[in-house]
């Protein structure tokens, strides 16, 4: 029998502070890993400078996304710092199906509800290597002012003391160190042995003792 016969994919959960560099971690991984498939999530923020529709997000209304609320079509969604951010159940769910893993970058709150809702999904946060060093990368983007750079280091301080309910914390002391451990994570995630019962099932009865 195949090692990954009838398997189904690993949901991955991935969630850190704004400026802990979740994003070029996430790129490192899946230059390692392209055989996971990212979930580009729904958000009614106006996209940045550089982001595509349907890459980095797909962008819509406040109106389209209260609908999609409305008509279940969401497997978690969030209000962060005044937009709604959302993961569409549908694109997840054939994903995981076909056997591929799937990666979701969100935030605590919605990370806490797809617990609830699929209780397999491998929690991951991240972490920068202090609140000296986040406080250092936020100022090196050049994008925000001090009072902006305050606001999210209290959010960071605020969405770190939820880091508990993560099965793995990652410090994101180089991008690759974190995006290796990250492979590994995934790595020894797939040797559960409940992941992995079939392979044994020659060499047993199926009967302890
Ligand atoms: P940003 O606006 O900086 O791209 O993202 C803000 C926060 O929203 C980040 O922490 C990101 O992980 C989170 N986020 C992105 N997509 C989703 C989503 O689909 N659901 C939830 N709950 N959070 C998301």
């Amino acid at each position: 029998m195949g090692e990954h016969q009838n398997r189904r994919g690993e949901l991955i959960v991935l969630s850190g502070p704004s400026g802990v560099g979740k994003s070029t971690v996430i790129a490192e991984l899946l230059s390692a890993r392209p055989d996971i498939h990212f979930s580009v999530s729904f958000t009614t923020r106006a996209p940045r400078v550089g982001e595509q529709d349907g890459v980095n997000y797909n962008f819509v209304s406040r109106e389209e996304f209260e609908r999609m609320i409305r008509d279940g079509e969401l497997l978690e969604y969030a209000e962060y710092v005044g937009n709604y951010y959302g993961t569409s159940l549908k694109v997840i769910r054939e994903q995981l199906d076909r056997g591929v893993d799937v990666l979701l970058d969100i935030e605590v709150q919605g990370a806490a509800h797809v617990k609830e809702k699929c209780p397999e999904a491998v929690l991951i946060f991240l972490i920068p290597p202090s609140i000296e060093e986040l406080s250092r990368r936020l100022r090196g983007r050049h994008t925000d002012g001090e009072d902006a750079i305050a606001l999210r280091l209290d959010k960071a301080r605020e969405e770190c003391r939820e880091c508990p309910r993560y099965d793995y914390l990652v410090v994101n002391d180089t991008v690759v160190s974190a995006a290796r451990q990250i492979q590994s994570i995934l790595e020894a995630e797939g040797c559960r042995t409940r992941k992995r019962l079939h392979l044994a099932a020659g060499f047993y009865d199926g009967k302890n003792g």
